[in-house]
């Protein structure tokens, strides 16, 4: 007798690099796992059948760097994340400077169903005791965030740089215990920009990075920002085998309006947001910025985060007493364009994958940009998997996610191709998002092996992930 099906996802255009699959198909999936992908499916053989003609039927999109908790979240609006990345298609998410226990409540509170995985924030005197810490204490800080539920740890160069010395114990610590590492670039003795791309690969040495959203340092602010992408390109070539890289396709960023006692702005990201306008690096810049409705700053509203400007967007800023999340359209669209379609001469993206770093930043626009670049002819769509699933997939180790081989994970996205947006999407074979509307809650979490106590007296469905399976870590030992 033929094995019956929990749910056929009927008549979609099916695009799965791994499999060299770009062709109108049926997906069938039994117990939350891929079981077939086929011409046709028998409706005889489907407990429940969803139409989906017309529609592009990918694995799931996987974030390898977006928003869902962090240690400047002491209000908790990070968790609005979870329905804000699975209203726009996200299926998994790397939670790219969390904090593991706010991310676990967070989840229960307001997860969407998502997988999802964090990596603790290093903040000096708030997760660590000091600044510029060293390998010892580094060691320490690893270990007891991989306990905790974290995959690895993030380096904030743009807001809370280290020394180069201290940013190459963090990196090696991490590396040691396989433990997940990414750097928004910037050091002591740089900056969020080229010139901190720049210090990477000396600091990594023979090390594993990931160096987080490459867009970031191509905004145009040491050369002409094509000029930036190309050197960027040669950067990441020089430890290609070292390193895994995203970028966004958002033109807004995010950052954070604090300004000292003497009224200048502490952090190098929104320094940089003012000089790239002319701006003054100071109170009375920022609040002109925000007058002039250059930048925004983000505030709740029904439940998710949105961006307001001009006056009601100072008030925000000075209601936080300068503290408060803003947001700049500083990515350049060519920049953007360049870092997303430039490939090797081997036929592999020079980046690997398209992010959000959104989540609980409003630039959850990964999938209907990169499907933008489809319609402009930049990307097939074989390439926007590529992009969106299946090398983020390699990069985790999640070798049973990004494809739609037999057995695995019933994890799809399924877009409509007039919009370019999500429609529904599905982890193990059950909807969390269909129309718009987000109908999952909770979400599993990805921790190692170190964090399965932890994991498991969460009450949170959890999975153990290896990241010696990881792109990051391929070759490693
Ligand atoms: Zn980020």
């Amino acid at each position: 007798m033929p094995q019956r099906f929990n749910l056929v996802l009927r008549g979609g255009h099916v695009v799965d690099p791994a499999n060299g699959t770009d062709a109108r198909m049926d997906v069938g999936l039994r117990l939350g796992k891929i079981a077939l992908v086929a011409e046709r499916i028998d409706d005889e053989l489907a407990d429940d059948i969803i139409d989906v003609i017309g529609k592009i039927v990918m694995p799931g999109h996987i974030d390898t760097h977006a928003h869902l908790s962090g240690p400047f979240d002491q209000s908790g609006t990070r968790a609005y994340g979870h329905v804000m990345l699975a209203k726009s298609g996200t299926t998994t998410a790397l939670d790219l400077a969390g904090e593991p226990g706010a991310l676990a409540e967070g989840m229960k509170r307001k997860g969407a169903g998502m997988n999802v995985a964090t990596i603790l924030g290093l903040v000096p005197h708030t997760t660590i005791k000091e600044d510029d810490p060293g390998i010892g204490t580094m060691r320490d800080v690893v270990s007891d965030a991989l306990e905790r539920g974290s995959i690895g740890v993030k380096l904030l160069g743009g807001y809370h740089p280290f020394t180069p010395e201290s940013t190459s114990q963090v990196i090696a610590a991490a590396n040691e215990q396989l433990a997940w590492v990414a750097f928004h670039v910037g050091s002591k003795d740089s900056g969020s920009d080229l010139i901190g791309l720049r210090e990477v690969p000396e600091i990594t040495g023979n090390g594993r990075l990931h160096v987080a959203h490459i867009n970031s340092y191509c905004r145009g602010l040491v050369m002409d920002n094509l000029e930036e992408c190309n050197e960027a390109f040669e950067i990441i070539e020089s430890k290609r085998s070292q390193f895994v890289t995203e970028a966004y396709l958002a033109q807004v960023n995010g950052t954070n309006g604090k300004c000292d006692e003497d009224g200048n702005l502490v952090y190098n990201v929104a320094q940089n947001c003012m000089r790239a306008r002319g701006y003054a690096t100071t109170d009375a810049g920022m609040r002109q910025a925000l007058l002039d409705g250059y930048g925004g700053a983000l505030t709740e509203r029904g439940g998710r985060i949105v961006i307001v400007t001009g006056e009601e967007a100072v008030r925000i800023w000075e209601e936080k007493s300068t503290d408060a999340s803003l947001s700049f359209p500083v990515n350049p669209a060519t920049s953007a364009f360049s870092l997303t379609t430039a490939k090797y001469d081997d036929g592999e993206f020079r980046v690997d994958a398209v992010s959000t770093d959104g989540g609980s930043l409003p630039r959850n626009v990964a999938i209907e940009r990169t499907m933008a670049l489809v319609d402009f002819g930049a990307l097939s769509l074989l390439e926007a998997a590529t992009k969106l699933t299946y090398t983020p997939s390699r990069m985790l180790g999640l070798l049973n996610k990004g494809h739609f081989s037999e057995g695995a994970d019933g994890d799809i996205t399924v877009i409509n191709r007039e919009t370019g947006k999500a429609t529904l999407s599905l982890v193990n074979g059950e909807p969390i998002m269909i129309n718009g509307r987000v109908v999952g809650n909770g979400g599993t979490w990805l921790v190692k092996s170190e964090a399965e106590k932890t994991a498991a007296s969460s009450g949170l469905p959890y999975q153990v992930i290896d990241l010696e399976q990881s792109k990051l870590y391929a070759g490693w030992r």
